[in-house]
């Protein structure tokens, strides 16, 4: 069942995976890092993983704080070199903070420092999601930031909303929660009497956009509720709920869970728009590179929702780069499945027909656990 209210976002029945973005305001104040309040929000974060939730969180505040830190104006963003600087001063107090206060639960930290790159490029977002899947698998909570002191401004998000709905579609989790300094969306200007907070979104319309001001109310991240729209839309096209709610008390998530406030936006048709988009995405605006012909058993597994694995190929086509989709097609040439191929079309050769106990042999390098994986194969 998808989310379909605030509750669900920490009930691990409707939504397994939640990704939890902090926006700068929150972690940092004026004398640095608000450690309390973070310690709070762990506990929080703690809570959703003993009942059975995988969590990623998403965390601003290297650029502010490592801006207070070295002095630099305008919070380290009146330059991309200034902002570049801050954020690597300020992401090594930040995730040793975020290790520190998880590990206090027996939680490990992982750090990821993503580029819209690393996103974008499908040989690349395969590394990303698979390290993704395996810390998750692993019981370890991913901290992952914009990699601020190498991304340029053509490889940048720029803020972290959009960047935790890219994650949130790349783990295909079941909700962002993102925690803002505002309780939500509101229908006008929030500082004029008349604003009432809206509760529901379906679908990021006109409407919906001519409320946001495009201003980041702290004017300490990039964020603001334009940005806050953009990583609603993303989250809609994934199939993934989304909520905006305040993050300023503490206990933030029991405040908005148990007191029903905050913005939830929801996907307009559910669960088939998910598949829609991941196809779309998957395929892309490319065309499939190739493919590969699988046996009877292996179309069967597929059908069933599993990966596919070398020893159920019988045939392979075209030249093809790991990351490129494939067609998958049964040995009458009936397309089953388009994916994404963990491997080179001249290794799928090697490895084709052979059980993955003679992968390491054949390749020369410790195997992939699939040669398309579940997670980046929708069925046709
Ligand atoms: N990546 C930025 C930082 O760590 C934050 C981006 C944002 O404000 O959303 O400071």
């Amino acid at each position: 069942m998808p989310v379909t209210r605030l509750a669900d976002l920490i009930d691990p029945a409707q939504c397994p995976c939640l990704v939890v973005k902090v926006g700068s305001s929150l972690l940092v104040g004026r004398d640095g890092l608000r450690r309390e309040w973070i310690g709070g929000l762990v506990d929080e974060i703690a809570a959703c993983r003993k009942r059975g939730q995988s969590v990623i969180i998403v965390s601003s505040g290297a650029i502010a704080l490592g801006a207070a830190r070295l002095g630099l104006e305008k919070g380290g963003r009146g330059s991309l070199a200034d902002a570049q600087a801050a954020a690597s001063v300020g992401q090594i107090a930040l995730s040793g903070l975020w290790a520190d206060l998880l590990d206090r639960h027996g939680l490990p930290a992982a750090q990821l420092l993503l580029t819209l790159d690393d996103l974008e490029d499908r040989r690349r977002y395969l590394n990303a999601t698979a390290t993704l899947g395996r810390l998750l698998d692993a019981g370890a909570v991913p901290v992952i930031n914009e990699n601020d002191s190498v991304a340029t401004q053509e490889i940048r998000f720029g803020d972290n909303d959009r960047l935790a709905a890219r994650v949130a579609q790349a783990v295909q989790a079941g909700a962002v929660l993102l925690l803002s300094d505002v309780d939500g969306l509101y229908d006008r200007d929030p500082a004029d009497p008349a604003a009432t907070l809206v509760r529901e979104v379906r679908g990021v319309t006109g409407e919906i956009k001519a409320m946001a001001s495009g201003t980041s109310g702290s004017g300490m991240g990039s964020g603001g509720m334009t940005s806050k729209l953009q990583a609603a839309e993303i989250a809609d096209l994934a199939g993934v709920a989304l909520a905006i709610v305040n993050g300023t008390n503490d206990m933030p998530i029991a405040r908005a869970v148990d007191q029903d406030i905050g913005t939830l936006f929801l996907p307009p048709e559910g669960r088939r728009r998910r598949d829609a988009a991941r196809k779309a995405w998957l395929g892309g605006r490319m065309k499939l590179k190739g493919e590969l012909v699988v046996d009877a058993g292996a179309a069967k597994a597929l059908l069933a929702g599993s990966s596919l694995l070398a020893a159920g190929i019988t045939a392979v086509s075209g030249a093809f780069k790991r990351g490129d989709p494939v067609g998958i097609v049964d040995s009458q040439g009936g397309l089953l499945a388009h994916g994404l191929s963990e491997y080179d079309s001249d290794e799928c050769e090697r490895l084709m027909g052979r059980h993955s106990r003679d992968h390491e042999a054949l390749l020369g390098y410790a195997p992939r656990s699939a040669v398309v994986h579940r997670n980046q194969l929708v069925l046709r």
